[in-house]
Order: structure tokens, then sequence, then C-alpha cells
């Protein structure tokens, strides 16, 4: 048997390494703490889970769906773009549900992406931006995202030579792993790079809806001219802690949704219509569970926050996100840190590293633990910050 280079090149998933490691620890007694890896912990709420069950007893939903979603899922879409951003959308051709939205960002690049062109992707990212480009035979740039600029691109020292070959442009706020955000005003640049050098912009948003202190995150729709230049790709799993149930969308440009649909319809048959009927009754239900969330998480953020501080290491409060990426200590590498604290301490971070060059000197926690869990790595953190000899 002989595999495709293409397989031979894809790095080792950074969250199968983290498993790894954390299953060693344990085999050896460690009660392991971990803030790795980012999947809501709090249940779907009931009402979402209720319309699963009924439409579970329809035999409608038990045959093969339309690879185009349901075109109430697509209606619930529109409506839900329309309340929460004021964007308008023809459900017909400017949505397109997703396999949870991982797919279709992995999808994506096969509709723009020929051997050899070039993918502008944020350092550090989300890991499949790059991924999905090397699959499709073309080459990442990385534009790095650095704390002095906020954690957003520098869109103008990318190299004329570099844009003359780059197709699309990955955008991503609330942003994995940094916790930054950016405003419409950041958009409207992104709309008008794109619409000066011909890129498209790819903008994935799944943690809009998770935010912090009232702020409230734009969409990359909401800038004028995004729908002539790009699509934006959005979740269930992260507004409703649904990452189990593999529900998502794209949205904007009509060109590229029918691209997306025609390799789609070619490669998957849809999402399980029961599962498009939770969707429905989560987009369209009531919304106060965001709310709830939301304050589990902001005051998870401000245990975790001053516990990190009193390691030594700097950090902002995201605005939202469900990450705190912190500045390790001068003189240590991210993997340094995460390894000793592993070590002293049974507590599991994820290195900065591991999302790209750029990432190095940080390292990410994720707020999706459990309160008691999250109580007892906290607690760990201090005593360690308090322990003579450091
Ligand atoms: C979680 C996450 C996704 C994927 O979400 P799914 O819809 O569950 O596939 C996409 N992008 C980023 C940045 C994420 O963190």
């Amino acid at each position: 048997m002989r595999l495709a280079q293409r397989v031979e090149q894809l790095p080792a998933y950074l969250f199968a390494e983290i498993s790894r490691k954390i299953a060693d620890k344990r085999a050896q007694g460690v009660d392991v703490i971990s803030f790795g890896i980012g999947d809501p912990d709090l249940p779907t709420p009931d009402h979402i889970v209720d319309a699963l069950t009924r439409a579970a007893h329809d035999p409608a939903n038990h045959r093969y769906p339309e690879s185009e979603g349901l075109p109430e899922l697509r209606e619930a879409i529109a409506g839900w773009y329309d309340r929460r951003f004021d964007v308008r959308l023809d459900p017909q051709t400017e949505v397109l549900p997703l396999i949870g939205s991982k797919e279709g960002i992995g999808h994506i690049a096969l509709c723009f992406i020929d051997p050899g062109d070039i993918a502008l992707i944020p350092d550090p990212g989300y890991p499949v931006y790059s991924v999905g480009t090397v699959l499709a035979g073309g080459l990442p740039y990385f534009l790095p995202l650095t704390e002095e600029n906020d954690f957003l691109p520098d869109l103008d020292a990318v190299p004329a030579e570099i844009i003359g070959k780059a197709k699309v442009l990955w955008l991503n706020y609330p942003n994995n792993p940094t916790g930054a955000v950016a405003d419409v005003a950041f958009f409207r640049r992104a709309v008008q790079f794109a619409k000066e050098r011909e890129v498209a912009v790819l903008h994935d948003g799944p943690y809009s809806e998770v935010s912090f202190d009232g702020y409230r995150p734009a969409s990359f729709l909401q800038a004028d001219g995004a729908k002539d230049v790009g699509i934006e790709f959005h979740s269930l799993s992260k507004s409703y802690n649904m990452t189990g149930w593999r529900i998502g969308m794209a949205a904007g440009n009509a060109e590229a949704i029918d691209a997306l649909r025609r390799v789609k319809s070619n490669l998957d048959s849809g999402i399980p219509q029961s599962i498009q009927r939770m969707a429905i009754a989560a987009l369209e239900g009531p919304q106060d569970c965001i709310e709830e969330h939301n304050r589990v998480y902001q005051r998870r953020r401000d245990r975790l926050v001053a516990a990190l501080t009193k390691l030594g290491l700097r950090l902002r409060p995201p605005r939202a996100s469900l990450y705190l990426w912190a500045r390790v200590p001068e003189g240590l590498t991210s993997v340094h840190f995460a390894a000793r604290l592993l070590d002293e301490a049974g507590v599991v971070v994820t290195p900065g590293i591991g999302y790209g060059p750029s990432g190095e000197g940080y390292v990410r926690l994720s707020l999706t633990i459990p309160d008691e869990q999250l109580e007892e790595g906290v607690r760990r953190m201090e005593a360690l910050a308090a322990s003579p000899g450091r």
C-alpha cells in the first residue's frame, strides 16, 4: 500500500498529542486537570434536544436529506442573521447549512485553491485553514497576529508577489486562540483589501455569541460590500453547546455559496434532518440560554485570570471567545511552560506554538471545564505560585 503524499504532509493534530500526554499522566495515577480543549462542558439546552426527539419519530426524517439543507433551516439562518446582526440574506442563494463549520472550512479550499495558489492565513490560528489549503494543493502564507497590533493581521504588510498568487484571506473573530475581537471598521478594511487585491474573504465566526461584560461581537457580513467579496462560517456548536451534533452554516456571497454547495453535494449527503430540526429550534427559540452560559464563562474567566497573573503570566481578559491567551514568563518557551505546569501541578494548558510560529511565548486555556475542576486547577496554580523556591 502506498499512501498519497498529501496524507504524509498532514501535521499531527495538536489535540491528539495533548490527549496522549494526559492519558500517560493519568496512567501514572496523576489526577490531571485539563484546560486544553475547547468543547463546551454544559449540556445542549432541553428545548433543542426536545426538537430532536420529536423529529426522530417522523419517518420523513429517516431518509437522505437534501445536501443544501431544509428550506426551513435556511430561512431560520437568514432570520437569525437579520435579528442578530441586521444582515439580510437570501435563504435560497446566500445560506448553506454545514455538517459543523469545520467541514465547510475544510471543503471551501476546493472551491478557491488550485495547486500553487496561496491562502493568507492568521498565525496563530485554527489549524483547519492551512490543512484545507494544503490538501487542495495550495500554499499557506501566514499573517502574524501580534499583541502590539491587537492580534489583527497587518494587511498592508503582505508582499505584492504574495498577493498576486493569493486567492483567499482567512479571518477569525472573536479569535481562537487569542480571544481577540474585531469591529466592523476592521471588517470594512478587509473588504477594501479584498476588492483592491481580488482576494476572497473567508471569515470564521463561531464565537460571536460567546462574549462578556455586555460586549456584542460583530459579523463580517455587517461590513458594507462584504457579500461582494466573501462568506462567513458560523456554527451552532459554541453558541448552543452543540459540538456533538455537528451542525453549522456558511452565509454570504452567492457564487461562493453555490461553489461550496456543488462541491459538497458530490461528497456528502447533508445533515441528518432531525439535527436540522434542532438547529431551527435553537435559532428560532428563546435565546436566554446564551446569557446564562456567558455568565458561567465570565466567572470562570475572572477566576483564571487572577490565578494566572499570580503565576507570573501576563494576559488581557478576553471580551469574547472561550479562550485565555497568556504570555508565559520571560525565558520559557510555551512548550517548556506547559510541560512544567503539567509536571508540577498536573494542569494541562495548550502551548501557543501549536497554533503557529507567532503563538510562541503564549499558552491557551479554555473556559469549557466544569466548575469543580476549574476550582481545583486554580487552587493548584495558586499553591504553585505561593510555593517557596519559585
Ligand atoms: C470550534 C471552532 C470551529 C468548528 O466548529 P464546528 O462547527 O463544531 O465544526 C471553527 N472555527 C473555530 C475557530 C473554532 O474554534
